[in-house]
């Protein structure tokens, strides 16, 4: 199996009948670029920048974090790179940026919500990230976005960012923005978003963390937390047509998209591309290689039909081995 791997490194990602996907990884550093390309990424689906502010005692500067976006687009010679704007608060704190206790941080003041408010830490953000956007296949995403009025909202101040480093004489490259789909509401608006909107990444972590209402950390409710539910199926279901329909690309970048048997179904849904962590990539692309997307579109389509997480399971099972 390892030996078959191997041969995959540098191939494209295409199904039994055909169909390309791409394959991309997650990282939270330009340390991880090595991992990537040694496990035959074909993009990075997400870079959590977060860990750029975590661990230390002040805001990373626009220089330091312009360095660090560069390192990475340089890193994937062309390759398209999408770069998370800062996912703070929830389970993730800052000690130099002290929030507010709440009762329930991961329904609270984090990710997007907290930069459009601390639009210093965001328009810096941006900043580098729009002048590191010379240097590669830059993309940017927002996470945690809720309603419309926040996408709005964050692309206008990246719109007045570049026009200001415009004016200065700074050149900047076509970006595109997306957004993570993450929260029930977004996923149910995704028909409106994908008018908007370039790309979606869905973040299966956090939409089953809140469609089911059980959060991802706590053992108590572990038994809820089901990536087979259909309530979670359907709604990426509805993401990646909505998106189709506006021709634009749905990716996944929560730990479901390197899953064994969710792949298959996420194949059948039409998912674009799969980011997951390096390690998981030459597995996931040998898989794949031997799935037919008309089959894993029956196979989906059947699932929808079912009633309960276990009943998708089994039935995926059946199908792949
Ligand atoms: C997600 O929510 O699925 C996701 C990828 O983001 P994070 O795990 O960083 O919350
Ligand atoms: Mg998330």
């Amino acid at each position: 199996q390892q030996a078959e791997w191997a041969t995959l490194l540098n191939e494209k990602t295409i199904s039994k009948d055909g169909v390309q996907v791409e394959l991309a990884a997650n990282i939270g550093s330009p340390n991880d670029l090595e991992g990537v390309l040694r496990h035959g990424g074909e993009g990075i689906g997400l870079y959590r920048t977060e860990f750029l502010y975590m661990g230390r005692d002040n805001l990373p500067s626009e220089e330091e974090q312009f360095t660090a976006y560069k390192t990475v687009l340089e890193g994937m010679e062309g390759k398209a790179v999408v770069i998370r704007t800062l996912d703070i608060g929830g389970d993730k704190n800052l000690p130099y940026l002290p929030l507010q206790e709440e009762m329930n941080p991961f329904l609270g003041h984090r990710a997007i919500r907290l930069c459009l408010e601390y639009q210093d830490i965001f328009r810096t953000q941006l900043r580098a990230l729009l002048r590191a956007s010379n240097y590669g296949n830059l993309k940017i995403m927002f996470p945690m976005i809720a309603t419309l009025q926040e996408f709005r909202d964050a692309k206008a101040i990246l719109s007045e960012e570049k026009e200001n480093l415009l004016a200065k004489g700074v050149e900047v490259s076509e970006i595109e923005i997306g957004i993570m789909v993450e929260i029930p509401s977004t996923a149910v608006m995704a028909d409106i978003f994908a008018k908007e909107v370039d790309f979606f990444s869905i973040g299966t972590n956090d939409l089953i963390q809140y469609t089911m209402a059980a959060d991802r950390m706590n053992e108590k409710v572990s038994y809820l937390y089901q990536p087979y539910n259909p309530a979670i199926l359907r709604l990426i279901k509805m993401v990646i047509d909505a998106a189709h329909k506006e021709k634009k690309w749905a990716g996944m970048c929560g730990e479901m998209a390197g899953d064994e048997y969710a792949v298959p179904l996420l194949l059948g849904l039409g998912l674009d591309e799969f980011s997951m962590s390096a390690t998981s990539i030459l597995k996931t692309r040998s898989l794949i290689k031997h799935l037919s997307v008309a089959d894993m579109r029956t196979l989906a389509t059947e699932a929808l039909q079912l009633t309960t997480s276990d009943e998708i399971l089994d039935r995926v099972k059946q199908a792949v081995h």
